[in-house]
């Protein structure tokens, strides 16, 4: 078996007396897309920013064999994981470049430099849409524009695990199906991605392994085929097809 590159071990987070994930473990091997599904409040963005290190965690983290679990942000970002928020974040009064180049500020006193380098050009490649509106402000973007210019700021960063939190939500079915065709395309081109969606369907479509949260805990988990056939996650997730 491939040695995983995120390992999360008894994950427990919580608000207080709350505890909105409870026990969670689970791996991202290298290159592989792995999704965590939850209706509402399951514990999907808690478990994101546990990962990311927004929230304190019990239970241990290990990235490529390193334990993260006690280290700040902008470690766990040195070491390669990448977090785009459910809000997306962007700097709405800031055109679409300028929000590209910050999505290398972690490189600002290394050789690539101040603008973020050759890294443009390949943002500009994988996403063509953001290319021809790379002076329009980024507030004014639709939404799967908005999802595309987070997907590819966090790119500009290099990470090599990114977690995304619903990219779906808020989007028209079609512009959704669009977004998850890159998601799963950032996989192809090596990135390890966690992927945390509502939208069960879509997500299952494009990951090889799902896990499905319920309460904080995980209550399923299996390569996604094997999921899409579970009548479990058919009847409370897929709906009838
Ligand atoms: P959604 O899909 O609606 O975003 P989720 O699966 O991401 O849901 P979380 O946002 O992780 O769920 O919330 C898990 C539980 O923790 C919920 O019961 C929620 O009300 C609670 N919770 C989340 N944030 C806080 C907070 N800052 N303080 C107290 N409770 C919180």
């Amino acid at each position: 078996m491939t040695q995983p590159m995120l390992e999360a071990e008894t994950l427990s987070v919580a608000y207080g007396r709350v505890e909105a994930v409870r026990g969670v473990s689970l791996t991202v091997a290298p290159g592989r897309l792995v999704t965590v599904l939850g209706a509402n409040g399951a514990g999907k963005t808690t478990l994101l920013n546990a990962l990311m290190g927004v929230l304190p965690a019990r239970g241990r983290i290990l990235f490529e064999g390193r334990d993260l679990t006690r280290l700040p942000i902008e470690a766990r970002v040195a070491q390669g994981l990448s977090l785009i928020p459910e809000r997306r974040e962007l700097f709405a009064t800031m055109s679409v470049e300028d929000n590209l180049k910050l999505g290398a500020f972690r490189f600002r006193h290394t050789a690539r430099g101040k603008d973020g380098g050759g890294d443009l050009g390949e943002m500009y490649r994988l996403f063509p849409r953001l290319a021809e509106r790379r002076r329009q402000q980024a507030g004014t973007l639709s939404g799967g524009e908005r999802q595309m210019l987070a997907m590819a700021r966090a790119l500009m960063g290099r990470p090599r695990l990114l977690m995304l939190d619903e990219p779906s939500l808020g989007l028209a079915p079609l512009i959704v199906a669009e977004v998850m065709r890159m998601v799963a395309r950032l996989r192809d081109e090596g990135v390890a991605i966690l992927l945390v969606e509502q939208n069960a369907r879509a997500a299952l479509q494009i990951a090889d392994h799902g896990y499905v949260l319920d309460g904080g805990s995980v209550v399923l988990q299996g390569d996604s085929r094997t999921l899409q056939g579970d009548a479990r996650v058919v009847e409370t997730y897929l709906g009838s097809l």
